[in-house]
């Protein structure tokens, strides 16, 4: 026999069970409400960004001359907003530099593509960035099927964007450090690209750059403008060098300017 006590304890309990069943199933479905909602609001935002993307291609690259299909889809896949500072993301997609602390700058997108085009890449060729700043180029160059390695000399920047590069998935290796002797361990590079202005070419970046690689940097009066050049080394080693137009990037600092 159950006592009177013990009914209404078992009572009680069912009750408390009926109660916590019920919770929780509130909960459930505020939560599933919830996700359900964020999910819209991505797939929203997400579609903005896209759009702002398939502009910077039909009203800024492709006018000026990008014409390579693999440099447009890499342009058109990387999301350029994650790598600006959310205080200025609507800015993401004008052709433009911006602002990435430190007084230094993510070059503009027409700038990147031009670059890249230029480098005329092949999937699994091995590359080396001088100046890692946001991680954008970084990425363009992962995209478009490089093996990337970058060298960042600032520490917060290459701090932060090895996380970055990490969170979005990129496949870069961040290196922090003085880009001029560029990175031996890996070397030699089929392409080098240097994204800061210097007035002569790195000596230890030509000497990692394979016969037959191509090395492209801003050269010139680091304080003013610089030419866009690109330096081809052939099978003999010789090196030869054009020039593509006038461009302005931050200085690359350290051993360069000595
Ligand atoms: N490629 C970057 C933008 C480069 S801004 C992007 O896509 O966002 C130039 C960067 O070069 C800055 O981050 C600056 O700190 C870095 N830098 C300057 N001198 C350097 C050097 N000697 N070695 C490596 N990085 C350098």
């Amino acid at each position: 026999m159950i006592s009177q006590g013990k009914n209404t304890k078992l009572t009680t309990a069912i009750m408390t069970a009926t109660h916590t069943k019920k919770f929780l199933i509130i909960r459930l479905l505020c939560f599933s409400a919830l996700a359900f909602f964020m999910f819209v609001l991505n797939s929203a935002l997400a579609e903005k960004w896209e759009e702002k993307r398939r502009r910077m291609i039909e009203v800024d690259l492709k006018p000026r001359g990008i014409t390579s299909t693999e440099v447009l889809k890499a342009m058109m896949d990387v999301p350029r907003y994650e790598f600006v500072p959310e205080s200025i993301r609507g800015l993401a997609y004008a052709d433009r530099p911006l602002p990435i602390g430190e007084g230094q700058t993510i070059s503009q997108p027409y700038v990147v593509a031009w670059m890249s085009e230029m480098l005329e890449l092949e999937k699994g060729m091995k590359v080396l960035e001088i100046g890692t700043g946001s991680g954008y180029q970084a990425a363009i160059l992962a995209e478009l099927g490089a093996h990337t390695f970058s060298m960042e000399i600032r520490p917060n920047l290459a701090r932060d964007v090895k996380i970055r590069l990490r969170l979005l998935g990129y496949r870069v290796q961040v290196r922090q450090g003085d880009g001029y002797y560029g990175w031996k361990e890996h070397a030699p590079f089929d392409r080098v690209i240097i994204t800061a202005a210097a007035n002569h070419v790195p000596r230890p970046l030509l000497d990692q750059l394979k016969p037959g690689g191509k090395l492209i940097l801003p050269l010139g009066n680091v304080r003013y403008y610089q030419n866009m050049t690109l330096i081809e080394k052939n099978s003999e080693g010789e090196t030869r060098a054009s020039q593509h137009g006038q461009v302005r990037f931050v200085p690359m600092v350290g051993r360069a300017q000595e």
